[in-house]
């Protein structure tokens, strides 16, 4: 059995736990560590179990934690060349933890294997993960302001999906940003909008993917309701059935209140 929650997802803090009863890895380390160790305890996951933690870009909602988290266990930090570069450009890579580069070919941790596909946004090289379990996998894909054949092929083959659904176009088009930075967020180096989530759902669902989980919503641009009923009525219009023929939630800001198992 695999067990999947995520720890925090918002514009303002992403982590993701994937992992088996005997061990896990974390995707990011956003919010802070007292959030981290909060979540994980919520759900009755030690912080010992988690044997490394793989980053997908250097922002800020990615990486706040994980100096404190990482340089307490001491725990190994996996990256894009691109991304480690930013991380020790910020001082974030002090010397407390041991790191490395992640390889096309990925890496095996435990009975865990851990490969990336490049994500289009506007870090220094951004990227999604795919977590090969023993018997299950996960796709990671956040941050993203297209969605690419490739990412497509990753991810239609994993049981389960977190899937960026960080804005409304509506209330992008009406909300607090200014217009550069609206245009940033829109933009092909951006992140994904709902409409955009809902498509690329529906590929993966006709691809054999059951269960998806959005993530990473943006807290001014969105709902939990608009991007659940945008992904869910791409979904029912394809003829399929919630609970039937496909799980779907909504990721929390905070952390979730139990693992998914699968
Ligand atoms: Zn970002
Ligand atoms: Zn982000």
């Amino acid at each position: 059995m695999a067990r999947f929650c995520t720890l925090c997802s918002s514009s303002g803090g992403n982590a993701s736990y994937v992992g088996t009863a005997a061990e896990g890895v974390l995707i990011d380390a956003g919010w802070n560590n007292k959030q981290l160790l909060l979540g994980l305890e919520n759900v009755g996951i030690s912080p010992d179990s988690i044997k490394a933690i793989f980053i997908t870009h250097e922002h800020k909602d990615h990486v706040s934690a994980l100096k404190v988290f990482a340089g307490a266990r001491n725990i190994p930090v996996y990256a894009t060349g691109g991304t480690l570069s930013g991380l020790l450009n910020e001082g974030i890579i002090n010397g407390k933890f041991p790191y490395e580069k992640i390889m096309p070919e990925g890496v095996t941790i435990g009975n865990m294997h851990i490969s990336y596909f490049p994500t289009s946004h506007d870090a220094k090289e951004s990227c999604g993960y795919k977590i090969e379990l023993p018997d299950r996998s996960v796709g990671i894909c956040t941050d993203t302001g297209k969605m690419t054949g490739e990412i497509l092929r990753t991810l239609g083959s994993c049981d389960l999906v977190l899937l960026e659904s960080n804005y409304d176009e509506q209330l992008l088009d009406f909300g607090p940003y200014p217009p550069y930075l609206k245009a940033r967020i829109r933009s092909e180096i951006g992140h994904m909008s709902n409409p955009l989530c809902a498509d690329t759902a529906r590929e993966l669902l006709s691809m054999g993917v059951r269960r998806f989980v959005l993530g990473h919503l943006s807290r001014e641009n969105n709902h939990p309701e608009r991007a659940f009923a945008c992904t869910n009525s791409a979904l029912k219009h394809m003829g399929a059935q919630r609970g039937v023929d496909y799980l779907l939630d909504v990721a929390p800001v905070g952390a979730m209140d139990k693992f998914i198992t699968f």
